[in-house]
C-alpha cells in the first residue's frame, strides 16, 4: 500500500504520524516528500547509504530556427517563457521540465538540457525505529518548484514494500505531486477552525485526485474543536480513523524519541482500520 500522510498546514503532527505508523509495522519505507523542510531523518538520525542528484530537463533556444511567434509562451502552463523583442526567455525557476515546449514549437526551435534541482538519498535509521528505511529529498535553496524533485524521487520507491509518504503541507502543487498516486490519504488535523479550513482544503484535492481518504485529529481534547472536526467529516461522508490525545507526556516522549504504550497501540489500531479500508475499496 501507498499511504500519504498529509495536512492542510505545517505543525499539525503529520510526520508524527508517518513515524507512528512506521514504528508499529516492520518493513515500511518512509519517503519524506516534504522536500523543502524534511524532518524525518532528524528523527530517525539514518545512516545514508546513496545520494543522488535530481534534475529536471528545461528548454534551450535555437534562435537560428525560432521566429518569436510565442506558441511555446501560449503552451506553457507554469508561467516560465515570455518572448521579448522576438526572443523566447525562459525563468528556470518556474520551469516544471514537462516538455511541453519543445512539442508547441513548429520550428523544432526547443532543444532540453539538465538543471539540478536538488537531492534525495536512501537510508537506514540508527536511532528511535532502528533499521527503518528513509528516503529523503531536499531541494535546491533558491529552487521554488518543489513538485519535480517529489516526482523523481518518488520513481525511486520499490513496489513491493508498504510506502509511507511524508507530504509537504498545504495543498499545494507539491502536496499534489506527493499524494497522487496513493493508494490511501491520511488527513492529520487539528481540532481547530484553522485546522479545519485546512482540512477541507487538502480533502478537495484529495477527492479530486480520487483518492479515498480518512482523518486523524491530533492533539484531540474532545471539546468543541473534535465536534466540529466530526461534524463536518460526517457531513463528507470521511472517516475519522484516529483520534490523539493532546497529551504534554506523548509531546515529551516523543521529542525524546519514544515511541510506545498507547500511542503504539493506536498506531497499530490505525494499521488495521486502514488496510481494512485499503482492502474494502479493493475489492469493492
Ligand atoms: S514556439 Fe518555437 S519558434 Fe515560436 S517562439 Fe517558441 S521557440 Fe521560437
Ligand atoms: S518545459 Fe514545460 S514548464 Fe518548462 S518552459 Fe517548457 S512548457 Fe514551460
Amino acid at each position: 500500500m501507498i499511504l500519504s500522510i498529509a495536512s492542510g498546514k505545517g505543525g499539525t503532527g503529520k510526520t508524527t504520524v508517518a513515524l507512528l505508523l512506521a514504528a508499529s509495522r516492520e518493513g515500511t519505507i518512509i519517503a519524506d516528500c516534504d522536500v523543502e523542510a524534511p524532518n524525518c531523518h532528524l528523527f530517525l538520525r539514518p545512516k545514508w547509504e546513496t545520494e543522488t542528484r535530481a534534475g529536471v530537463m528545461v528548454p534551450r533556444f535555437d534562435m537560428d530556427k525560432c521566429d518569436g511567434c510565442g506558441r511555446c509562451v501560449q503552451y506553457c502552463l507554469f508561467n516560465a517563457l515570455a518572448v521579448a523583442g522576438g526572443t523566447p526567455l525562459l525563468f528556470p525557476e518556474l520551469c516544471h521540465g514537462c516538455g511541453g515546449c519543445l512539442l508547441a514549437c513548429p520550428r523544432e526551435a526547443v532543444s532540453e538540457e539538465r538543471r539540478e534541482i536538488g537531492v534525495f538519498r536512501t537510508g537506514v535509521a540508527t536511532m528511535n525505529i532502528p533499521g527503518q528505511r528513509l528516503i529523503s529529498g531536499l531541494l535546491d535553496v533558491g529552487t521554488p518548484a518543489a513538485a519535480p524533485l517529489i516526482k523523481t524521487m518518488k520513481k525511486q520507491l520499490p513496489h513491493d514494500a508498504d510506502i509511507i509518504l511524508d507530504c509537504p503541507p498545504g495543498a499545494s502543487c507539491s502536496m499534489v505531486a506527493a499524494v497522487a498516486g496513493s493508494d490511501y490519504c491520511l488527513l492529520v488535523t487539528e481540532p481547530t477552525p484553522f485546522g479545519l479550513h485546512d482540512l477541507e482544503l487538502a480533502a478537495g484535492v484529495s477527492g479530486m485526485l480520487a483518492i479515498p481518504h480518512g482523518v486523524v485529529i491530533n492533539k484531540s481534547d474532545g471539546g468543541r474543536g473534535d465536534e466540529a472536526v466530526e461534524g463536518w467529516c460526517a457531513a463528507h461522508g470521511v472517516e475519522v480513523l484516529a483520534r490523539l490525545p493532546n497529551s504534554r507526556e506523548f509531546a515529551a516522549k516523543y521529542a525524546a524519541g519514544m515511541i510506545d504504550g498507547e500511542y503504539r497501540e493506536a498506531a497499530d489500531t490505525l494499521w488495521r482500520r486502514l488496510d481494512r479500508e485499503y482492502r474494502r475499496r479493493s475489492d469493492g
